[in-house]
């Protein structure tokens, strides 16, 4: 098999001014392919240093991507170097400059003189025209090495390593890996980890957990000659997830719990609405992140103080006095009050502690009342994050805002 190195060229890089997010989108697109990527470099915009790398990089890996350097200043070397490395003159690709000169056309500017050698390509290249940019991208071969050159710009980078460099390295991998991902919401990892801890074991497909604030992801990849058998390897073990964790999966393959809400929402035609006072209208901010909230969410009102929970929203006085802010009857309260005063099918809302301070014994730090109601029922959960020190504001908020989502979505689930 193959074995790949990345390299970023840019001073940027090394000073810290920018991070180098090309290494991580090209190790996680070639993983699922199959190729094994071995090292990461960077170098600075140094001719001396970058033949040193690349041709350590020769010595030592088949194929070797660089990213960075492709464009039109003195300072940018990148393909010059590689081509130099390889023993390989550059010649002007006509069809490079066509391509260079009509960008510059479509954004209403003429070209500098400069950008002309953007358009030579090292002989024998597979030149990758950059519809998103500027600087070509390209790949040559010489003595059993594929050197490819991709430019800085992750914008224009993405798209060509989809379209050219993909196809180009698929044989070249151990097969093609398919992940999906399974979440869930309302058991905690290790209690996860010791239900699921056989599948943890197999090889093909693999699965691993791994926990975001609030919610648990398995991992299972499979692997296989093409995309339909990786993806048939993995379906028992998805299946088996499923029967094992129950209702707590909220979900394959969703982007977060957000989306599921929105999408339960709107196929089944509901609206919802939400009072919110110890997320702070994180909760209104998680729905309307998702494109088409506006069809199944109008209102929510952050009740952050008492007499705003009482005079506006509409809790009552003897509530508040008598269970205090955070309870299970002001949650309740406070969810009616929503769908009510929002009109909307679905109220939910949330009362409690986010921290570091404001806990007691009794209602510690990481408690929170997450209140649901329809026009049929109105039930309250009871969350202990168990994150009680230092920065746990923020992750409760996201914890408590997470769980709230995950209850609308059982009630929808319900019917
Ligand atoms: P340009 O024609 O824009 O100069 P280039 O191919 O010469 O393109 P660079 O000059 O190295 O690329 O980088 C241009 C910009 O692309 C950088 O300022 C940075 O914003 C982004 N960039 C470069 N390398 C990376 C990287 N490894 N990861 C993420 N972003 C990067
Ligand atoms: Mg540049």
């Amino acid at each position: 098999t193959m074995n790949c190195e990345l390299i970023a060229v840019g001073t940027e890089i090394l000073l810290g001014d920018i991070l180098n997010t090309n290494a991580r989108y090209m190790s996680l697109e070639l993983a699922k392919i199959g190729v094994n990527v071995r090292y990461h470099s960077v170098v600075g915009d140094n001719p001396d240093r970058m033949r040193e790398l690349i041709s350590q990089a020769l010595s030592r890996s088949d194929i070797v991507i660089t990213c960075g350097g492709l464009g039109p200043t003195p300072d940018d070397l990148t393909k010059e170097i590689c081509a130099e490395c390889l023993g390989l003159e550059l010649y002007l690709d006509e069809k490079a400059l066509e391509q260079i000169t009509a960008y510059y056309k479509r954004s209403g500017r003429t070209m500098p003189e400069n950008n002309e050698k953007q358009a030579y390509m090292p002989r024998g290249a597979k030149v990758f025209y950059n519809e998103n940019g500027t600087a070509p991208g390209c790949a040559v071969s010489a003595n059993g090495k594929i050197i490819i050159n991709l430019p800085g710009p992750p914008r224009e980078l993405c798209p060509m390593f989809e379209k050219y460099v993909i196809p180009m390295l698929v044989t070249k991998g151990d097969g093609i890996f398919v992940s999906h991902n399974v979440g869930i919401i309302g058991v905690g990892e290790s209690k996860v980890a010791l239900m699921l801890s056989d599948l943890f074991e197999g090889v093909n497909p693999t699965a691993a957990p791994y926990a975001k604030t609030g919610e648990c992801r398995i991992r299972v990849t499979g692997v296989g000659d093409s995309a339909d058998e990786a993806d048939r390897v993995c379906k028992p073990v998805i299946e088996e997830i499923r029967r094992r964790v129950g209702e707590d999966v909220y979900g394959v393959d969703e982007a977060d719990i957000e989306s599921v809400v929105v999408r339960l929402l709107s196929e089944q035609g509901k609206t919802i609405a939400c009072a919110e006072s110890c997320t702070g209208g994180l909760l209104a901010k998680r729905i309307t992140d998702i494109s088409g909230a506006s069809t199944v969410f109008g209102y929510s009102i952050v009740s952050y103080a008492n007499d705003i929970k009482r005079d506006r929203l509409g809790v009552s006085a003897l509530t508040l006095e008598r269970f205090g802010a955070v309870s299970e009857q002001t949650a309740a309260e406070m969810a009616q009050r929503a769908r009510i005063n929002g009109a909307a099918d679905i109220g939910v809302s949330t009362t409690g502690i986010a921290g570091p301070t404001g806990g007691s014994e009794e209602k510690p730090v990481g408690l929170c009342y997450i209140g649901v109601s329809d026009s049929e029922k109105t039930e309250v959960v009871k969350v202990l994050s168990g994150l009680d020190k230092g920065e746990c504001r923020e992750a409760n908020r996201v914890l408590f805002s997470t769980r709230a989502l995950d209850l609308v979505r059982r009630r929808l689930e319900e019917r």
